[in-house]
């Protein structure tokens, strides 16, 4: 008999972006052009300034343990952007840095969830979201935020999902992967319909913050409705501001009792994230926002490109995305329809494979983020590997038949 794996796992599928990102590397050793639109990571260089920083700390010897819940340093320089970009005062003892923010919504769900437990999730949603939290023996409950309506959450879906079970509302604007966003307006109605719920936590995921193209501008949920403020974790991080994936940088704001025990989390299984990567955000949250004024302004004109290209497509439908860097076409003309190759795309996901492997371009199928028949584009890829990439979907649909 082989050793087992936990039973937990048996929910839990690889990301969807990894198997196409595999599938795409396939292709690619084998000679293809393959474009892919599948990751959501910014094509920008990290700020100078936040290398030159790390590249300090690492020669002044800023090369031991660092506090579990972030360096002195990046904890001000936190606290700082928080009362500077989002009107939110916290204390020392009510922020806390992760490796990445999806550290943080991990560390916050295993601090809280018990088996059974049920956290809502509108759909569509960020993939790991879910994920983590079945991960956990959480049950996840999501609202629809249709096409019809741009994306967006009605209060009266949230409030129909919330339950006396319910012990988490997770809220992610800009979306991923809709682009949707939600202004001061909409946040208090949200807000309202959470206020009847004080046993629910909420986190409002702003990662995609500064991504804001058109309508209202970004608000803070815990700005608009402090009176939730005791228990709104606010999830944030460097890796789409400052195009910083790679250095594994996230943060939150939050109750101190909530991220003292999300601190306790951390402490037994990484410890406190990179001291290096800590030195370089101080430098990055301290530099401005000029630069990521510049990749705003550039993928505003790529999301204008490639929805003006998307929405000529045959069978294919696009709600205009006013944030984020994605857009998420809806593909129900297509389905029940033949490829070129002879493929029957009868859902999203034989869309996305048979798109790889007759015209080499990679995007990510709706299934993975909850609402089908779609596909999530990121328009984070240089202009040429863009268009090239519409050309090649455009004849793809064309050529069904
Ligand atoms: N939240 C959302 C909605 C995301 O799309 C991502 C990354 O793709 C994250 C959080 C976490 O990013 P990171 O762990 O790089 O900070």
């Amino acid at each position: 008999m082989m050793p087992l794996l936990a039973g937990r796992l048996a929910a839990l599928e690889p990301p969807a972006t990894v198997g196409m990102s595999a599938r795409a590397r396939t292709l690619r050793a084998a000679g293809h052009r393959v474009i892919s639109l599948a990751i959501g990571e910014p094509d920008f260089d990290t700020p100078p300034i936040a290398v030159a920083a790390a590249h300090r700390a690492a020669l002044e010897g800023e090369t031991k343990y660092p506090p579990t819940d972030g360096t002195m340093a990046l904890k001000q320089a936190v606290r700082e952007k928080f009362a500077r970009e989002n009107g939110l005062t916290f204390s020392d003892a009510e922020v806390m840095v992760a490796n990445g923010g999806k550290q943080i919504l991990f560390n916050a769900l295993l601090a809280t969830l018990d088996p059974e437990d049920e956290v809502v999730i509108p759909a569509p949603y960020w993939a790991s979201t879910p994920l983590i939290a079945q991960m956990l023996g959480a049950r996840t409950v999501h609202p629809q935020c249709p096409e019809a309506l741009g994306f967006a959450l009605t209060p009266e879906a949230l409030a129909q999902a919330i339950t006396p079970r319910t012990r988490w509302v997770i809220l992610n604007f800009p979306n991923n992967p809709t682009g949707a966003t939600c202004g001061g307006e909409a946040l208090r109605g949200l807000a309202d319909v959470l206020s009847h719920h004080p046993h629910v936590w909420v986190l409002s995921d702003e990662i995609y913050e500064h991504l804001v193209h058109d309508g209202p501008p970004h608000v803070s949920l815990a700005a608009v409705a402090p009176e939730l403020r005791d228990r709104v974790l606010t999830l944030n991080g460097a890796s789409k501001t400052y195009a910083m994936t790679g250095w594994r940088v996230g943060y939150a704001g939050g109750p101190a009792r909530l991220i003292a025990a999300m601190t306790t989390v951390q402490s037994h299984s990484t410890s406190g994230a990179s001291s290096i990567g800590q030195a370089a955000v101080v430098a990055a949250l301290g530099g401005g926002l000029e630069r990521i004024a510049v990749m705003r302004e550039t993928y505003r004109r790529r999301r204008d490109r490639a929805v003006a290209a998307l929405r000529a497509m045959p069978g294919v439908t696009c709600a205009m995305p006013h944030g984020a860097f994605y857009a998420y076409p809806g593909i129900a003309g297509c389905i029940g329809r033949t490829s070129a190759g002879g493929a029957l795309i009868d859902s999203d996901a034989a869309f996305a494979r048979a798109l790889l492997d007759e015209q080499h371009v990679a995007v990510v199928h709706g299934a993975a983020f909850g609402m089908s028949p779609y596909l999530r584009l990121s328009v984070a890829s240089d202009d040429d590997s863009l268009s090239e990439a519409c050309i090649r979907m455009a004849r793809f649909c064309k050529r069904l038949r």
